[in-house]
Order: structure tokens, then C-alpha cells, then sequence
């Protein structure tokens, strides 16, 4: 397998791209999903922020270094990866508070309804933001299986909120389908694209898509706690009112008026002054991925997530699958069930093969293609096969479970 990986290493159009990347040595990085790798480019942009325009340049780098349009001009970069158009997109918040604008923006649209309808083990983060306007009396959630949502939206439902790559499993909705059904029953749909975003090509205004939000650490490679970006369809931008009604998303911020008027356009979501030297380092990754191509990331990235099913295979290792086997339905990477998932995944680790544990018996390997070789996926293969046949997994070490995972 591993002259067999070197010859598809040979012949990969993205090979070259690895080394815009930092991969610490030794490390098989199969975690790019849950926080992406640094771009080699990003150190040098933040010491610019920080010594030049920050040190030196003080407060006139709001305007002088475009500080102030960051948030709408890394929106409108990450746009063209999203299918949307670039005044569409503002990057900003994380997820969470962006998931919290949208689901209000979209109830207050839909006065007649409440329901707020998503499926149940949808991202932790999704289920409790509905929660948090339930308590407020704003929402009602109803959660119903994936098979049964379109039954699921009746007529008193204002919002379908869904995560279109599933977190654990990985597996994609099919986003036309549902949104189209969504529509034809009066609802909004609101996607989370968080482990999409970057990582396959997606069309929100091809499908009607009305919301989206993401997350920018992930495929994005914006940096630990990176600002998230929020998408509204143009039809919306006039109607959609969000009600974190700060500053920044007043019309005229620097008008210093007491009475609040949203932004016309897609600032209107912002809230607070933006974290420059976040958005900085996120513009470096999403330049990145838009240079590389979300159709050829999305093309490699199953490429490989078959050819290590086809070295676990090869090593004789059986674990129960819970990604679906075809790759074009799900997104970049694959999950297993397996009881020692937790020891599993830190017996990697200790190897220096880094996956992830989703509880309680998931173990998650992501294929962010813009930096991983196919050798890589003959060698994480390989380590499995002996973490599992020499039962290290089994030390106490492996065993004791830590408070972030
Ligand atoms: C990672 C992720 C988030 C993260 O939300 P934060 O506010 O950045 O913590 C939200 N939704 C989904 C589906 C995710 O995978």
C-alpha cells in the first residue's frame, strides 16, 4: 500500500500545498475538521497587525489598514466557497451567537410560528440556541428524526435549522431537497455549514438557501476561536432583523445617535467592534482554500477518505462504519462506533496519528485535503493495526479520560 500511496502522492495536483502549510513533524493530522492547521503565511500576517498597524499605526488603521471592512470583506472571500454572493457573507461572532441572530431574524419573520425544527444529535451548539429563545418564549423546538423531517414541518413551523455535514457521522443533507420542502410548508431553512465550509463545494443560492452560518477554524484555518460568518440571501437582507442591535451594525455607527437603525446590507449582523487580529488570520486561511479550490479539496478529500478504507482493509482492521460508505454523501471524513473509542483515539495520539472522540463510542478522522498525503493515510492505517492488535490501547493511561477532548 505504501508504493501504492507514493505513486498517488506522484500524481496528486495538491501536493505542492502541504508546504503552505505548518504539519509539526511526526504528526498525521487527521483533526484538520475540528481545528484546521496553521497556514505558514498566517505568523507573518498577525506580526504585521500587530507591530505595524497596531503599534505603529494606532487607531488610524481602522481606516488606513481597512480594519473597519474587514468583517464584510473576508465575508464576501468566503462567499464564492459557500455559493453565495460576496455582500451576501460578513464574518463575525462565532457560530453559536451567529446561529442566535439568524434563528431570531428568521421567527421574527414568520409571526404566525414558533417551531423551530431540527434533528435530534444535531450540534450541541444548534439544539441549545433554540433552547435559549424557547426559554425566552420566542421558540418551540421540535426535533425529528432525519428521515422524517419533511413530515415533521407542518404549518406552525417558522424555521428548519440543520447542520448540512453532520458532525460525528459526517453525513451530508441534501440541501435543495430540504430546503425546497422547507419552502413548499412557508418555513425558512437555516444551514450550518461548519464542517462544509472549505471542505466541499456547496450552493446555497442554488439550492434557495434563505441563512447560513459557519465556522472559520475548521476547514477554514482561521486559528483557534476564529470569527464564524453568517450568510443572508439577498431577498432577505431588507426583512431580516437581528436583535443583538450593537453599534456596529447600526447604519450610521459613527453618527453616535441614540435611536438604533440596522445597517441595510449584511453589516447589519454585526454586533460589536470586530476582532482585527482574528479576522486577519482567517483571511489568510480562506485565501488559502479559495487559491486551492473547494471542488478540488472536495475531490481529494475522497480520494483519500477511500483509500484509507482501503489500508484499514488491507490490515485486516474491522470497525463498524457510521459514515455512509458512499463518499458523495458524505463530507470530508469518516467515523467509526467502536466501544474503546476513547482509548483508541488516545493511543493514537500518543502516536502521534491525532483523530478525534465524539462521545460516547465515536472515533472521527478528517481528511483536510490541503495538507495530507495519501502516505499519511497508509501510515495512520498502520498505527491503527498495531494500537488494536497489541491491545496498547488498554493502558491506563489511554483509559482516563481528559477534560477537553
Ligand atoms: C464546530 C461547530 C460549531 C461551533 O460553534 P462555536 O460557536 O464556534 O463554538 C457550531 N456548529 C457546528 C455544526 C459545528 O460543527
Amino acid at each position: 500500500m505504501l508504493d501504492r500511496a507514493r505513486v498517488l502522492d506522484a500524481g496528486d495536483p495538491l501536493a505542492d500545498y502541504r508546504e503552505r502549510f505548518l504539519v509539526p513533524e511526526g504528526v498525521i493530522y487527521l483533526d484538520g475538521n475540528s481545528l484546521g492547521c496553521l497556514p505558514k503565511a498566517t505568523p507573518a500576517r498577525i506580526e504585521q497587525v500587530v507591530r505595524e498597524e497596531w503599534g505603529q499605526d494606532l487607531i488610524r488603521s481602522w481606516n488606513s489598514a481597512g480594519w473597519i471592512d474587514m468583517p464584510v470583506r473576508v465575508g464576501a472571500k468566503i462567499a464564492p466557497l459557500i455559493g453565495a454572493q460576496p455582500h451576501e457573507v460578513i464574518a463575525c461572532d462565532s457560530t453559536s451567537v451567529n446561529l442566535f441572530k439568524l434563528i431570531s431574524a428568521a421567527l421574527a419573520m414568520r409571526p404566525d410560528r414558533k417551531v423551530v425544527l431540527s434533528e435530534p444529535g444535531n450540534f450541541p451548539t444548534d439544539l441549545y440556541m433554540i433552547d435559549g429563545l424557547e426559554k425566552q418564549g420566542l421558540a418551540t423546538r421540535r426535533l425529528a428524526e432525519r428521515g422524517k423531517l419533511v413530515e415533521a414541518l407542518g404549518d406552525d413551523v417558522a424555521l428548519l435549522l440543520l447542520t448540512h455535514t453532520h458532525y460525528k457521522t459526517g453525513e451530508l443533507f441534501d440541501m435543495a431537497e430540504l430546503t425546497l420542502a422547507a419552502h413548499d410548508a412557508g418555513a425558512l431553512v437555516l444551514w450550518d455549514l461548519s464542517h462544509s465550509g472549505g471542505a466541499l463545494p456547496v450552493d446555497l443560492n442554488g439550492c434557495g438557501a434563505d441563512f447560513a452560518v459557519g465556522c472559520g477554524y475548521k476547514y477554514l484555518g482561521g486559528g483557534p476561536g476564529a470569527p464564524a460568518y453568517a450568510f443572508v440571501a439577498e431577498r432577505h437582507l431588507e426583512a431580516a432583523q437581528q436583535p443583538l442591535t450593537g453599534w456596529m451594525g447600526h447604519a450610521a455607527p459613527f453618527a453616535f445617535s441614540d435611536d438604533y437603525a440596522p445597517a441595510p446590507g449584511v453589516e447589519k449582523l454585526l454586533c460589536g467592534t470586530p476582532p482585527i487580529l482574528g479576522l486577519a488570520a482567517l483571511e489568510v486561511g480562506v485565501d488559502l482554500i479559495a487559491e486551492i479550490g473547494v471542488e478540488r479539496l472536495y475531490a481529494k478529500s475522497q480520494k483519500l477518505s477511500e483509500f484509507f478504507r482501503q489500508c484499514l482493509a488491507e490490515q485486516g482492521i474491522i470497525l463498524d462504519l457510521v459514515s455512509p460508505i458512499d463518499p458523495a454523501q458524505r463530507g470530508s471524513q469518516l467515523s467509526f462506533r467502536a466501544s474503546a473509542a476513547y482509548a483508541i483515539c488516545q493511543a493514537l495520539i500518543a502516536r502521534g496519528v491525532i483523530g478525534d472522540f465524539r462521545d460516547p463510542d465515536i472515533l472521527r478522522f478528517g481528511f483536510a485535503p490541503a495538507y495530507l498525503r495519501f502516505e499519511d493515510m497508509t501510515e495512520a492505517a498502520r498505527h491503527l493495526a498495531e494500537v488494536l492488535e497489541t491491545g496498547e490501547w488498554q493502558r491506563d493511561e489511554f483509559r482516563e479520560r481528559a477534560a477537553v477532548t
